[in-house]
């Protein structure tokens, strides 16, 4: 029962969550490139991160540009993407409360990095929102970091190749990705909830070890309700409470080599490197119902967690062809979000 919209069904209300995601831009820029030498470091993420970020600097603010202050309030493609300060036009709120005290805007972009993909010379960003409107200079910029080199050594690759899917015109959206998601799953009784980058999902600022589908969907539809509204949707419905309540009662489980991981990034404005933590490994999830698997789907193309433009919340779900219940579950049993599988931390 959902007393607190009266006026709408849950269908209209899915509905008009599917919409405004609709109407959120998305690019997808991949890049590909080989090394003279072994490839700088294995913290792929952060070390493309901040070799973007200092060429997207040179590209809207000039050569000169020192570690001086920036503009407050700028709203180049660098100050977007790397000086995320405050949403524009302040703190969004709307009746649905799924925004209502964000007083940060949404990260307009990702990098997918996994160690995977660092080791074989790839990477790939997505863009969502205003972000994805300034999808060209970012490649620019992708060009000239590869140009002047990453790193300390500032190693430059033998070769880069870059494919944009904006490049063919083909218009994408976030809600579109996440419909192409959902097909791909469709008729799926289980899943498996697959992090190659490490989900990084705090609760009062404590890394969560094991993560429940649950906690996922929410935080996925907070950040697409978040996106939708940065892209100017209004308002922003967040998806129908009774979806997110059959999240929390889903049983799953941790597959083999779910752990904690640390990666290590520099930041210059402190001069010092920090440990990153998150989790890797697998989620095995069961009997999800569609509505659920859509906000899985969500965090799947959006990224979900702290810590995106750094590599880490990207996870990919895969249909599991094994029956419902498996072995080892009696097909009825729920465990809780709040108390789950045992911790695999090792
Ligand atoms: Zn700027």
């Amino acid at each position: 029962m959902a007393q607190e919209h009266p006026g709408g069904g849950m269908a209209d209300r899915l509905a008009a969550y599917r919409r405004a995601l609709e109407s959120v831009p998305m690019v997808t820029i991949r890049a590909a490139w080989s090394w003279p030498v072994r490839a700088p470091r294995a913290a792929g993420g952060p070390l493309v991160r901040s070799a973007l970020g200092r060429e997207l600097r040179r590209l809207t603010h000039g050569d000169d540009a020192g570690p001086e202050p920036l503009p407050a309030g700028c709203s180049c493609p660098y100050c977007a993407m790397f000086e995320r300060r405050s949403v524009p036009g302040g703190a969004r709120r709307d009746s649905s409360g799924w925004v209502s005290g964000l007083d940060s805007a949404p990260a307009t972009w990702r990098m997918r990095c996994s160690r995977r993909d660092w080791d074989r010379g790839s990477f790939a960003i997505d863009l969502y929102g205003p972000s994805a409107e300034r999808w060209a200079l970012v490649v620019a910029a992708i060009e000239g970091m590869a140009r002047r080199g990453l790193g300390g050594d500032r190693v430059r690759p033998r070769s880069l190749k870059i494919a944009c899917d904006a490049m063919n015109g083909v218009p994408a959206s976030l809600g579109r990705r996440i419909e192409d998601c959902e097909e791909r799953l469709a008729g799926a009784d289980s899943v498996r909830l697959v992090c190659a980058t490490p989900l990084r999902l705090l609760r009062k600022g404590d890394l969560v070890i094991t993560p429940s589908p649950g906690l996922i969907a929410t935080s996925a539809a907070r950040r697409a309700a978040a996106l939708a509204a940065l892209a100017g949707a209004r308002p922003v419905p967040g998806p129908p409470t009774d979806v997110l309540n059959d999240a929390r009662e889903i049983p799953f489980g941790v597959a083999g080599g779910w752990r904690r991981v640390a990666v290590t990034r520099y930041s210059a404005r402190q001069g010092r490197r920090h440990p990153l933590e998150g989790c890797v490994g697998q989620l095995a999830i069961e009997c999800a119902p569609a509505d659920v698997l859509a906000l899985l789907a969500a965090g799947s193309v959006s990224g979900v967690g702290k810590g995106l433009t750094f590599g880490f919340g990207t996870y990919r779900l895969v249909a599991d062809d094994e029956p419902c219940a498996g072995p080892g579950t009696d097909g009825n049993r729920r465990s809780s979000g709040g108390t789950g599988p045992p911790n695999a931390t090792s």
